[in-house]
């Protein structure tokens, strides 16, 4: 009997704790593990420094002498050692992103400086690559040619060229426009830390912002990363260019470019694809609807979220599946836009939707494995990555198992039946990427955050809360900036979004009620 009782107490605890703990991990260990990551592919002189991998050292010291210029730095791409310039771009501006929101989370977890430290080895390279107003170097390194070794980094020679630029005759709209937002982000995210360095940041985004939009067209890379539009990526260096500046011909063209359809005719009010290095439809699109609360880019942003959530195919073990190649980066992508959208509306089935991709990729999947290397108690063993690999193509040696531990990478992840193939040449699997990442570290930081979700049915510039921006306000705006103990929705008062009330968002107010009247 006391036995009895004994087990029926454990059976209890049982019953209590697997529904409590199932599926909860340790997202702020998987966080810092997440930005580590970024050092692994870190090239130039400088990789070696700071780098949490002794593996890794300096490389590619020859890079942009073939046109007279220093473009050693930033980043190798992914399992190879190419400097591509839109998911470079990308994950530059999508881990500034992630800064600029949940700052106190990367705070509260240790990972600020590493995160900071991070960003500017992206920005030092992304300044070099634009030595004067009407020049951006693009990419360094072929693809086929790099394709075609397998090895450490620190011992590649051979043909490495500067292989594109944009300037006055070559257009590269989207390579600039994403480039130009990622610049303005670390503007934001460093304009308290150096604000000589982070100046030198946001003229060189409102430079290359006007290249993009002056010359529009795409980028001209042969093989790899084509791009499907580049008015996504004006827009999204648009918007923040606005928040910045404040001048309304940028939020003018954000909304006009927004619009505009990719090579496919999607409509982007319609949009089911998410963000990745190739598409910032959604992103903007939320970001527009931060700054003007207009119901056309709220319904955008929940047509895509429901699309995502209710009729996109789904494997057996839940994972959301777009496409076969780094099938986890895309759930990530969503993920994220489904954790910054939650934070204005408050809407609980978003927070999980995200937490249950996350899980999945955290080790909540059929596959029982973690999907980020070195997290949990299983993961790929053979990532499609030179560095960590460490082998040569010779005799197959780099299908053995990789040499050093590729800690915080994303790997591409399973196929529709929820199987992975744990082999270095099924890159389709295996791969890693500077842009995969990049949506993980916000998918993390996202869930990590405390912050009270905002009301969603604050209009901006109506300060008193009384559903009407009028006069009324403006006049609530000039007190409370005499006054800062007035009471206002201070949400509907920063009308630029910068998250500081000044006297930039009460000549913003005065401008929209002179427009509406
Ligand atoms: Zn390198
Ligand atoms: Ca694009």
């Amino acid at each position: 009997m006391r036995k009895k009782s004994f087990i029926s107490l454990l059976l209890l605890l049982a019953l209590i704790t697997v529904p409590l703990f199932a599926g909860n991990f340790d997202y702020a260990t998987a966080l810092r593990y997440a930005i580590l990551f970024y050092d692994a592919n870190k090239c130039g002189p400088d990789a070696g420094v700071d780098n949490v991998f002794d593996w890794r050292d300096s490389c590619h010291l020859n890079d942009g002498a073939d046109v007279g210029l220093d473009l050693t730095g930033g980043f190798h791409d992914a399992g190879d050692h190419v400097k591509f310039g839109l998911p470079q771009a990308y994950a530059a501006s999508v881990l500034s992103w992630s800064m600029y929101k949940y700052k106190e989370v990367f705070q509260e977890t240790g990972t600020y400086q590493k995160l900071l430290s991070t960003l500017k080895y992206f920005s030092d390279y992304l300044l070099k690559c634009h030595p004067d107003p009407e020049t951006f170097y693009y990419q360094v390194g072929d693809g086929g040619e790099d394709h075609a070794y397998w090895g450490p980094p620190e011992e590649q020679t051979g043909y490495r060229p500067t292989m594109y630029v944009a300037d006055t005759s070559n257009p590269a709209s989207d390579v600039l426009g994403m480039t130009s937002a990622a610049l303005t982000l670390m503007y934001l995210n460093y304009r308290d830390i150096d604000p000589g360095y982070s100046a030198h940041c946001l003229q060189a985004a409102r430079e290359l912002y006007q290249m993009g939009r002056n010359n529009p067209g795409y980028c001209e890379v042969s093989a790899y990363y084509i791009s499907s539009s580049y008015y996504d990526d004006l827009a999204w260096a648009a918007a923040w260019l606005y928040i910045v500046d404040g001048d309304e011909q940028y939020l003018e063209d954000a909304e006009r470019f927004v619009l505009e359809r990719n090579r496919n005719g999607d409509n982007p009010l319609q949009h089911r694809w998410t963000m990745c290095w190739d598409d910032m439809y959604l992103p903007e699109i939320f970001k527009l609807y931060q700054i003007t609360g207009k119901d056309q880019y709220k319904n955008a942003l929940e047509y895509n979220l429901d699309y995502w959530m209710n009729s996109l195919e789904t494997t057996p073990g839940g994972l959301k599946y777009l496409d076969n190649w780094g099938v986890l980066r895309y759930a990530m992508g969503e993920s994220m836009l489904a954790l910054v959208y939650y934070r204005e509306t408050g809407n609980e089935s978003l927070r999980e939707f995200a937490k249950s991709q996350l899980d999945y990729v955290l080790g909540d999947n059929p596959a029982n494995m973690s999907y980020v290397i070195g997290f949990g108690n299983r993961w790929s063993l053979h990532p499609h990555h030179r560095a960590a690999n460490g082998y040569t193509y010779a005799n197959g040696d780099n299908q053995k198992e990789a040499k050093h531990l590729l800690l915080g990478a994303l790997v591409g992840g399973p196929d529709r039946n929820d199987n992975f193939i744990d082999d270095v040449n099924q890159y389709q699997y295996t791969e890693v990427a500077i842009d995969y990442n990049a949506g993980l570290v916000g998918v993390l930081a996202g869930i990590l955050d405390d912050t009270e979700p905002g009301q969603d049915d604050v209009i901006i510039g109506d300060l008193n809360g009384d559903k009407i921006t009028n006069s009324l306000d403006y006049v609530l705006m000039r007190r409370y900036l005499l006054n800062t103990g007035l009471n206002i929705v201070q949400k509907a008062a920063d009308l630029n979004g910068d998250k500081i009330i000044n006297s930039l968002d009460y000549v913003l107010l005065r401008r929209t009620l002179l427009n509406a009247n």
